[in-house]
């Protein structure tokens, strides 16, 4: 097992005191449950249950969201070869993951932006939520990760445009109700110290370089957000630089407000952060994970 990088170590023990960084480190040791999301597009909770128990495949409910379920990571090869893995019944998405689309407060006829949106399980499970009945544009400038989104929209039966730009990019004339900006990041929240390659190519610079790319991007979305609309911004770190220091800046245009996430929390693993925010720490069933959201007054 490899050793956390010290410069990580030192910023999480200023950050969130010693007791809660040996909880983090010991998430960064174990190794996370499976979670699928039941795709509402195609299918329904209770049709999956019934082939999971007739596949003997063991799940428990997740208390936050009646479309997941945890499982067993040994049971995941058993899952990609069912036929509603196959045919996008299912999607396999960490827990974390799986909030930023929930809290967003969707309804039909939205015009919805995912900014950043490849492979696509937030596009899709935003698509899931709305049942398709909303205007859903999903960006991403990384040409193969966006032949990957591509392929899990359709795949999902997801009904979306997809736009292969850099969200920066985005023409000013273009504004959106709600807007998703699941921002690039260093992924300190999800470092596992059995992976030499990723905790090795984890420095510093990384976590530089991301900070700069979120406030671009975090600075473009407040642009093109409609007036009373709100912008979800999330990353998998749990660095605040990243996180609450990026929602601070934008706040100070005093037309934006932060707002409550409103999601049932009694199972979630809650950092200590920003009023309003929420920041989990890793576990078994959770990555490490930040949400916001932002209002447009
Ligand atoms: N939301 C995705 C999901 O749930 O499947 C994960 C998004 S991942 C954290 C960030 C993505 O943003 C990457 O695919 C990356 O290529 C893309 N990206 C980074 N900078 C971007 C930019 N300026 N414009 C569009 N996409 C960008």
């Amino acid at each position: 097992m490899e050793s956390i990088p010290q410069f990580l170590e030192e910023k999480l023990i200023t950050e969130y005191g010693k007791d809660t960084y040996l909880k983090i480190l010991e998430g960064y040791k174990t190794k996370r449950n499976t979670s699928i999301r039941v795709n509402s597009i195609k299918t329904s909770i209770d049709e999956i249950k019934n082939v999971l128990d007739k596949e003997s495949i063991t799940y428990k409910e997740v208390s936050f969201y009646k479309d997941a379920l945890t499982l067993d990571g040994e049971q995941e090869e058993k899952i990609r070869g069912l036929n509603i893995y196959e045919d996008g019944l299912i999607y396999m998405q960490s827990l974390s993951s799986m909030i930023p689309p929930l809290v967003m407060d969707l309804g039909d006829n939205q015009d919805i932006l995912d900014m950043t949106a490849a492979p696509g399980g937030k596009t899709t499970e935003i698509a899931s939520i709305v049942q398709n009945n909303a205007n859903i544009t999903a960006c991403e400038m990384d040409k193969i990760r966006c032949d990957r989104l591509r392929f899990n929209i359709e795949k999902q039966g997801a009904r979306v445009l997809v736009m292969e730009k850099d969200s920066r990019n985005i023409d000013e004339f273009f504004k959106f109700d709600r807007i998703l900006l699941d921002a690039p990041c260093s992924g300190s929240g999800t470092l596992d110290l059995n992976n030499e390659k990723q905790i090795k190519g984890f420095r510093k610079e990384l976590v530089e370089k991301s900070i700069k790319r979120q406030l671009g991007l975090i600075r473009k979305a407040v642009k093109i957000l409609k007036k009373g609309g709100e912008l979800v911004y999330s990353t998998c770190s749990i660095l605040k630089e990243e996180n609450e220091e990026v929602v601070k800046e934008v706040l100070k245009d005093s037309s934006l407000e932060l707002v409550n996430i409103e999601i049932n929390k009694k199972d979630l693993p809650i950092l200590e952060s920003l009023e309003k925010t929420l920041t989990l720490y890793p576990t078994e069933n959770y990555e490490g994970f930040f949400v916001a959201k932002l209002r447009k007054k």
